[in-house]
């Protein structure tokens, strides 16, 4: 893989160059919440963040969009959701997330919508920082080697730029002016020591390996229906999670009219309505139950099948559970240790009602 270099000062009007004729997506902050956003003014691009409040995928898959229109002769698919863009800004741990959702939307089962979008989306990746919620040298997921078309390492006065990809040299040759060709000694030895300093900067750690035969073991734990009293069923975790992928249809259509849309959205399996059939009969009605399947499929069913976790340790659900249901806490108790979080901590009489929601 080639790899060139990048003075800081020319990154802007790099970016602004190659975005003449695409949507250019970068972290920005948003009333107090750093999201990827569309971006206008390029000033506003936050390079320093460490992850953003939603993962990319929003800017492939977004929460909601429109599948086709039914019209009187037939059907009109709409894929303006997958028009073309820049990704610009995308973190190791969550290049690793769409390499999972690859696998799941374009290997595994074919998706058109989800297809015609990350062809059409450039990812332009950046080095990171880990804060004490990171725990992605744990998932191995600090580091990415492939997913990308030009990933920038940060180093003190200029980036390293990976090149990944054909579509990537293509971006460079817009203006091979703005690189040096040939990284000098001092910047691989700057490299070296900024790898190495980051990588002891981790201070959550959690052990991934015995996770498939601790969920096997401890399927029955009494801490799972803890965590189910406690549980809002909110679906904040799957949200903000770049690995979770459920969706839902929903189909617009008035009797009266000849016209209507399919239109799909995000869901979540620890929504109590995701396992709802006919009749309204819900086979995974008890709180417990969905929180045990959404952490069966993340630290067990995955690895079996993949021989890796489908978490990529970005810290996102450590930072939104409202009750602290999230993958460190679930570590900590199926390895049975201490854990001190609010679902621990709440009184049984004060959560009884909430037990099956
Ligand atoms: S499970 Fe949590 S830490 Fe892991 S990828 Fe999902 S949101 Fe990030
Ligand atoms: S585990 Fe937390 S974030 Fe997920 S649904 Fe329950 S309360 Fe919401």
């Amino acid at each position: 893989m080639k790899v060139i270099k990048l003075e800081k000062k020319k990154l802007i009007p790099f970016l602004q160059f190659i975005s003449q004729e695409r949507e250019l997506w970068a972290p920005v902050k948003k009333n107090d919440r750093i999201i990827y956003d569309l971006i206008e003014d390029f000033t506003c691009i936050d390079m320093n963040t460490t992850r953003t409040l939603l993962p990319p995928k929003k800017v492939i898959i977004p929460q909601q969009f429109n599948m086709f229109r039914v019209t009187g002769l037939g059907y009109e698919s709409d894929y303006s959701h997958a028009v073309k863009k820049i990704l610009f800004g995308i973190h190791p741990c969550d290049i690793h997330g769409l390499l999972i959702l690859d696998k799941l939307f374009m290997q595994d089962h074919p998706d058109p919508y989800y297809i015609e979008a990350r062809r059409n989306t450039l990812i332009l990746g950046l080095s990171c920082w880990p804060d004490e919620h990171c725990f992605a040298r744990s998932t191995n997921t600090h580091i990415i080697r492939e997913g990308f078309d030009l990933f920038f390492t940060d180093l003190e006065h200029s980036y390293l730029v990976w090149v990944g990809s054909s579509a990537g040299d293509d971006l460079i040759k817009l203006k091979p002016e703005f690189f040096e060709q040939k990284p000098t000694d001092q910047d691989i030895q700057d490299f070296t020591y900024m790898q190495i300093e980051r990588d002891t900067s981790y201070k959550t750690k959690i052990n991934f390996i015995s996770m498939p035969d601790l969920m096997e073991l401890k399927y029955n734990e009494t801490f799972w229906e803890k965590m189910g009293r406690a549980c809002l069923g909110c679906g904040s975790c799957s949200m903000v999670c770049p690995t979770c992928n459920c969706y839902n249809v929903i189909d617009r259509h008035l009797i009266s009219e000849e016209t209507g849309e399919r239109r799909r959205y995000w869901d979540s399996c620890t929504l109590c309505e995701y396992s709802e059939v006919a009749e309204g009969v819900n086979f995974r009605k008890n709180c417990a139950d969905r929180l045990r399947l959404w952490y069966t499929h993340k630290m067990q069913a995955f690895i079996s099948k993949y021989g890796k976790a489908s978490c990529v340790g970005c810290g996102r659900c450590l930072l939104t559970c409202p009750v602290d249901i999230n993958v460190l806490t679930v570590s900590k108790s199926l390895q049975g240790k201490d854990v001190y979080a609010y679902w621990n901590r709440l009184p049984r009489e004060a959560s009884d009602d909430k037990s099956s929601k």
